[in-house]
């Protein structure tokens, strides 16, 4: 199914899911996601790592999720990929029967200034993947707070605009915990001409230091309210992730009324806490 199709019709729910180290078997994912699938999601997305140490991982994960008969989303980064390369992975792709792809940069491996590879940006990316595979429905990466090395959120929404220029259908965005910096987002893309779904990526809030980790090094604000909860909890485990799952669930309600056009929440392969989420949030699909 392509997803873009499906926004048409429904706000959507999804999931993101990560590949396991090479050593590790895929049992514990398949446990994750046959958790998830309870909450019937639109699609599920699985990360792609940089510098091409988890690319076949990231075929078997999206082979799994397939084969279980649910759509799929591999990420795809420009990290060391030259154009043949990317023709064989998307080729691949369409073998295995995927629709839909999110076309990234990606982030560099330490020590690396570039992609090295035939592709410096997501937008030229999403260019030669709409012209050599129109069959293919490819989502792009949008930051409501400004990717990190964007001089201004302008500057970024050019950036959008080119990707949906090229052939992005719909939009995925990064973590944004500020709810009212989203709309204001959504407001500038929309006068910024554009105009395809945008899906908001929801982090939920489930432990102390990653989330600060996390956040930080996207570059996104922690508002009062969750900088709250960590100066509460930060020694208390068991009660911040009590009060992260329930400022996450009204957090979801929130962007629901910004407009978005799907939830797609990070699982980080956690479905317990991602259930207790959706459930405390009342939502499903
Ligand atoms: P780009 O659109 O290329 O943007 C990167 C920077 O360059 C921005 O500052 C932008 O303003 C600027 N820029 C964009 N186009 C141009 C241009 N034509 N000329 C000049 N400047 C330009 N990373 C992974 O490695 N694997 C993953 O699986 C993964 N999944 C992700 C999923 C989501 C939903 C999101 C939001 C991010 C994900 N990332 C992933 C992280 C992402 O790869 C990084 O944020 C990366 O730094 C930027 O990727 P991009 O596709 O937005 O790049």
């Amino acid at each position: 199914m392509k997803i873009a199709e499906l926004l048409k019709k429904k706000t959507t729910l999804s999931f993101e899911v990560f590949p396991p180290k090479d050593e590790v078997p895929l049992d514990g994912i398949q446990n994750t996601l046959s958790h998830l699938y309870r909450f019937k999601p639109d699609f599920i997305s699985c990360t792609y790592g940089a510098g091409g140490s988890k690319r076949g991982r990231n075929i078997e994960l999206c082979e799994v999720v397939e084969k279980s008969g649910h759509t799929v989303m591999p990420h795809l980064t420009c990290v060391g990929h030259s154009r043949d390369e990317m023709k064989k992975i998307i080729k691949d792709y369409i073998d295995r029967g995927f629709e839909n792809v999110l076309a990234l940069r990606g982030d560099f491996p330490a020590g690396w200034n570039g992609t090295n590879g035939d592709f410096s940006h997501a937008d030229e990316l999403i260019a030669f993947l709409s012209a050599e595979f129109p069959q293919m429905c490819i989502a792009a990466a949008a930051y409501p707070e400004k990717h990190i090395s964007a001089p201004s959120l302008e500057t970024d929404i050019a950036c959008l605009r080119s990707k949906q220029d090229n052939g992005a259908q719909f939009i995925i965005t990064q973590l944004c915990h500020d709810v009212p910096a989203f709309e204001r987002f959504l407001e500038q893309i929309r006068k910024a001409g554009v105009t395809i779904p945008v899906i908001a990526g929801i982090m939920p809030v489930l432990s102390c230091e990653p989330i600060i980790r996390m956040t930080i090094f996207n570059g996104c604000s922690i508002p009062a309210e969750l900088a709250a909860i960590i100066g509460k909890y930060q020694n208390d485990p068991v009660s911040f992730t009590r009060a992260g799952i329930e400022y996450t669930a009204v957090q979801l309600h929130r962007y629901i009324a910004a407009g978005v056009n799907g939830l797609h929440l990070y699982s980080l392969n956690k479905w317990e806490k991602i259930t207790e989420t959706l459930n405390a949030a009342g939502i499903s699909n």
